[in-house]
């Protein structure tokens, strides 16, 4: 391997590996910094930032000018159609962020007061919350190592094992109380083991909603994620693929389940032209006209910028071919990944070298993070019940988000 004197010298820290082996010189995380710099350029950069590229001032300027700026407006309308003809899902309900979507799409999959929910340990604090505010439990779940989602070999081992079925329920065999969902996260735009999940949710008696937060732009054969599942609910928070500012979406197929989310997502008012009769209680979670014109131009940017994600990963997996001991993830078999953010895993016996990894390009000046402190170790969390979670207890200590803007190879100067 050949590597740049004077450019590696600008980048020595303070971390010496005793040299015994000549044909490795440095350090793990010197060679880090050298595969980095070779795909990002001198330049620092961040995990992720936005990008408005295209109609962005266009249509907020229209927007504004027709002062439909809030819960009224043509954008919110356009946003939906734009996403369902992207998505290919049936019905769009835009909401104010994904965790709402969550919440609404769980609450119409039957989600009560009481209930258990599986849902990965290994995600954003979203997905657990968004159990909690219906009133039920969250029950967390391994993650395999190649998809970073879902478990499904050991999920489903673990239902035969610890629930039964009572009445065309799953009952959680310790608990004794009912298991009413499956929520898989596709994980950095990495779709879960689809076709095992599904099987597991038919087997058990689980209502699945898939939490595509992550994987705007991603497929499971050939199928968009977020699709496949009873509903899917989608971000479009600031640091995600594209962004509306702050702002969600429920994808489903389900004509009856699009209304009811429709109706509940704002305040259940009954149409009338100026009487307020509210059948139910609703949510405030509509998602703003404003938002929505953001939405729509990103919407038209999201081809190039996956295309510019896709070259990013080829950028890095060219660049992190040579370095050992760490791997850089691809998207699983069956899946076309919108890799939003990139991701190296260090192997098992190299655990220890996360911190200093992260140490190290932070110093260095491109922006590493560790994945979110896994849910049964959060304070609201600890109390409950979980499978033995020795997957992503791994992963969780070797994992590495790398900078993943869709315009950093354009920065590049
Ligand atoms: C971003 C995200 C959400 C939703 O977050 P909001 O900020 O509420 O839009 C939900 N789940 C996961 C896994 C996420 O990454």
């Amino acid at each position: 391997m050949v590597h740049e004197p004077c450019e590696l010298g600008q980048l020595q820290i303070g971390y010496i590996q005793p040299v015994n082996d000549l044909s490795t010189p440095f350090t793990l995380a010197d060679q880090v910094i050298v595969a980095l710099r070779k795909v990002i350029g001198q330049k620092s950069a961040v995990l992720h930032e936005p990008t408005f590229s295209g109609n962005e001032w266009l249509y907020l300027k229209e927007c504004l000018d027709s002062t439909f700026v809030s819960s009224v407006g043509k954008f919110v309308d356009r946003f939906e159609t734009d996403l369902a003809v992207f998505t290919g899902a049936k019905h769009v309900v835009a909401v104010v962020n994904g965790t709402a979507a969550l919440h609404i799409a769980l609450k119409l999959a039957g989600v009560n007061s009481g209930d258990e929910v599986l849902i990965p340990a290994l995600t954003f604090v979203a997905t657990a919350n968004a159990v909690t505010y219906c009133g039920a439990t969250p029950h967390f779940v391994d993650s395999d190592e190649n998809t970073l989602g879902v478990d499904a070999v050991k999920l489903r081992d673990y239902l035969e094992h610890h629930s039964k079925q009572r009445a065309g329920q799953c009952i959680n065999r310790t608990t004794g109380k009912i298991i009413r969902a499956l929520v898989p996260m596709h994980t950095f735009g990495h779709s879960v083991d689809l076709d095992e999940v599904i099987s597991i949710a038919y087997d058990f008696n689980l209502a699945l909603v898939e939490d595509a937060a992550e994987s705007l732009g991603s497929y499971y054969h050939g199928r968009h994620t977020g699709t496949f599942g009873l509903m899917g609910t989608l971000s479009f928070n600031g640091n995600k693929t594209i962004t509306t500012g702050g702002g969600g979406a429920i994808l489903t197929d389900d004509p009856e389940l699009a209304r009811h989310a429709k109706h509940l997502t704002t305040t259940a008012k009954l149409p009338h032209a100026w009487e307020y009769r509210h059948d139910e209680i609703g949510y405030n979670y509509r998602m703003p006209n404003i938002n929505a014109a953001l939405g729509c131009a990103q919407l038209e940017q999201l081809p190039a910028m996956l295309k510019a994600k896709k070259e990013l990963f080829q950028r890095y997996q060219a660049a992190f071919a040579t370095v050992s001991g760490i791997r850089l993830v691809e998207e699983p078999a069956q899946c076309q990944s919108n890799y939003w953010l990139q991701t190296l895993v260090l192997d098992s016996n190299n655990a220890d070298q996360r911190d200093i990894l992260l140490q190290a390009t932070n110093d260095a000046g491109i922006m590493t993070r560790p994945a979110w402190i896994l849910m049964h170790e959060l304070a609201p969390f600890r109390e409950c019940p979980r499978m033995d979670l020795a997957g992503a207890e791994s992963l969780v200590q070797r994992l590495i988000n790398i900078p993943s803007s869709s315009t950093l190879l354009q920065a590049v100067s």
